[in-house]
């Protein structure tokens, strides 16, 4: 939570953060790593112990050493007062949200933003009397004219992981500072790396920490981040609502952000090749890549972003779902499954018209999202060519 490693120094470049920043060598008899602490119960020596309630662990649910080590490297890399891990990317996004609102407040979300996070707006946040609108996530200063005396929240995130708008950060900000809202962003695809939406005027940041952090497929697990303004509402609500990371999960998360400039590199240079590839293609009708000089918000990305990550889209000219399930059904090394961020590539069809309101998605062609891994880039394209081929003979 805090900086307990009392050799960095705030200089530091973001890959020192990464393998120096949550370790304390000395407390732990010299082991490098802060090991996988289980514990719910902390002893107390004395009475006066018990009363005066200062030792540094009270109670396991509130933190141990293990997740204090991999909070401490977010909360350096995102420039943030504090960080909490949570159990999940979609408990930090209904954290985040239920510290900014209460009955009778409004919510504003960009339709491009993950799906489950429309979900528990729609179905939890209604049921405590909070509105919710979505708005076009391609906006900008103009969500200025959607602000309502009681819109308290805007949910971001750049770029959508469907559909991948950008958005104006900075803009969103000043228009919900304007009007006394928290602006939360999800920060997932670029990590803190690439884009650091709290030196951009946000007041939290949350991260499917089980995407690129971890970089395994093996955790599920979240983090939010804030300025120290909104840090007390969003420590409180998640001591409130009980949420607890275990330490292995924790470890597992921290031994993930060690190695995370080196995968986002590696992830990074493959999905742009990847990416410039598929723009050749026949069957091809655009690649959806921000950092691609064809992206619409290309502009944005160069503004607010220094890298892209593993993850884009690509729409395949109009054919029939037997020419999707000729591409997907027999790749070799392309997998379909939700998440990303592991080593492995995954490709999956992906239809966004049925969670849109604000801004449809009027595409007539077969989109499909991709996670670019850590195989050899010939290899990967062979399969996607073999791929297109089929769906081209099914078409
Ligand atoms: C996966 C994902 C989440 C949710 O993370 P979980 O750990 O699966 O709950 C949130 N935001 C984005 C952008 C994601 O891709």
């Amino acid at each position: 939570m805090t900086d307990i490693s009392p050799s960095s120094p705030a200089h530091m470049a973001a890959e020192t953060i990464l393998t120096h920043e949550g370790r304390e060598p000395d407390e732990q008899f010299g082991f490098v790593n802060t090991p996988v602490y289980r514990g719910s119960t902390v002893l107390f020596k004395s009475l006066s112990d018990l009363e005066d309630q200062k030792q540094r662990y009270l109670y396991g649910r509130a933190g141990n050493p293990t997740t204090e080590s991999a909070e401490a490297v977010v909360t350096k890399l995102e420039g943030a007062h504090a960080t909490k891990l949570v159990p999940s990317g979609l408990a930090a996004i209904t954290i985040a949200l239920l510290a900014c609102l209460k009955t009778g407040d409004d919510l504003l979300i960009s339709d491009s933003a993950y799906e489950p996070g429309r979900v528990f707006a729609d179905g939890f946040l209604t049921r405590m009397g909070i509105t919710t609108r979505y708005f076009d996530p391609r906006i900008g200063a103009g969500i200025a004219d959607l602000m309502r005396p009681n819109t308290k929240a805007v949910l971001a995130e750049s770029p959508g992981s469907l559909t991948f708008e950008m958005q104006d950060i900075p803009a969103l900000a000043a228009a919900a500072k304007a009007n006394g809202a928290r602006l939360i962003v999800d920060n997932s695809w670029a990590t803190p790396l690439y884009h650091q939406p709290l030196k951009l005027g946000a007041d939290i940041v949350v991260h499917a920490a089980t995407k690129m952090f971890v970089g395994h497929s093996d955790v599920l697990a979240g983090t939010v981040s804030a300025t120290e303004e909104a840090w007390t509402e969003v420590a409180r609500t998640r001591t409130l609502l009980g949420f607890f990371t275990s330490g292995d999960d924790a470890y597992l998360v921290s031994r993930g952000l060690r190695t995370l400039a080196i995968r986002m590199e590696a992830h990074q240079k493959r999905a742009l090749e990847i990416a410039t590839w598929l723009e050749g293609q026949a069957e091809v009708a655009r690649v959806i890549h921000p950092a691609l000089p064809s992206h619409p918000d290309h502009a944005l990305w160069k503004r607010d972003f220094t890298g892209s990550g593993s993850l884009f889209a690509f729409v395949l000219k109009p054919a029939p779902r037997a020419s999707v399930a000729a591409f997907v059904d027999e790749m070799k090394l392309f997998s379909m499954g939700y998440s990303w961020g592991g080593f492995e590539s995954l490709c999956l069809p992906v239809r966004p018209g049925k969670a849109r309101t604000a801004k449809p998605w009027t595409d007539d062609g077969n989109l499909f999202r991709v996670h670019i891994g850590l195989e050899d880039v010939n290899d990967l394209k062979r399969d996607l060519s073999e791929g297109l081929s089929r769906y081209a003979r099914a078409r």
